[in-house]
């Protein structure tokens, strides 16, 4: 048994979707301990993105515990939920969610608006935005260009650097390597593991592309770790 505490812990979670697409999901037990890489694997309409909401604290569990850093999170009200995400978990969405017609180093740097706690650990912001490029195998002239021109591939890195940036400990992924072909996707894993691992940062990445597997430290089914329900509930 590992000896340090989880970064995240989901103790008998429920949350439902009601309307006419009703869908509900429940976790009995999820823990992520520091500095691992996990894969969570589901089909499409699994609850994955429902998933990593409730992590997020963007939505709130109707019962049980989401523990993230030792913190309760439904012990927050709704601006503290916000400024303990933006210090404490990195995000990479699925369409990279860039400024378009911003920098690539002020999209870089933006969670350090919000992020008191990982401002404070970065310094100069250029400069750490600029050796996020260079690690994550981006030409430093990137830095300056609009985030908008760039290649997908060259997003979905400056994505990565965004959630890097000030070491938060732990970093969400949903679906961030689907627009690309399996050699650029390792790639990428690798990129961002090296700079992950460094900072003992866990990385928890869905998927519904198993082909990623090997890659991770453990790999966690939807259907394993959840209980699903839809329709009229
Ligand atoms: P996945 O990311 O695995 O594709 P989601 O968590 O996005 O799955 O969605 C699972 C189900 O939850 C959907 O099929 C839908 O029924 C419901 N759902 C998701 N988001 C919403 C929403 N914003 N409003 C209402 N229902 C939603
Ligand atoms: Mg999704």
């Amino acid at each position: 048994m590992p000896q340090t505490s989880p970064i995240l812990t989901l103790k008998d979670v429920q949350y439902r979707w009601s309307g006419r697409a009703a869908f509900d999901l429940r976790i009995r037990a999820l823990n992520l301990q520091p500095a691992e890489t996990v894969l969570v694997l589901g089909e499409s309409g699994s609850g994955k993105s429902t998933l990593l909401s409730l992590i997020c604290g963007t939505i709130l569990a109707q019962s049980g515990q989401v523990i993230c850093a030792g913190q309760d999170i439904a012990a927050l009200s709704a601006s503290q939920r916000d400024k303990f995400r933006a210090d404490h978990i990195g995000l990479i969405f699925q369409q990279f969610n860039l400024l378009p017609f911003a920098s690539v180093q002020d999209n870089i740097a933006l969670p350090l608006q919000f992020a008191k706690q990982r401002r404070e650990r970065v310094g100069d912001m250029t400069a750490e935005a600029k050796r996020l490029c260079q690690d994550l195998g981006l030409p430093d002239e990137v830095l300056t260009a609009r985030a908008g021109t760039l290649s997908v591939g060259q997003q979905q890195r400056v994505a990565a650097a965004r959630a890097l940036i000030g070491t938060p400990p732990l970093i969400i992924a949903d679906e961030p390597t689907s627009a690309l072909d399996a050699a650029s996707q390792s790639t990428f894993l690798d990129l961002l593991f090296a700079q992950s691992q460094a900072h003992e940062t866990t990385v928890m990445m869905v998927s519904h592309d198993a082909r990623l597997s090997n890659q991770f430290d453990r790999v966690l089914h939807m259907s394993d770790i959840c209980e699903t329900a839809r329709g009229a509930l």
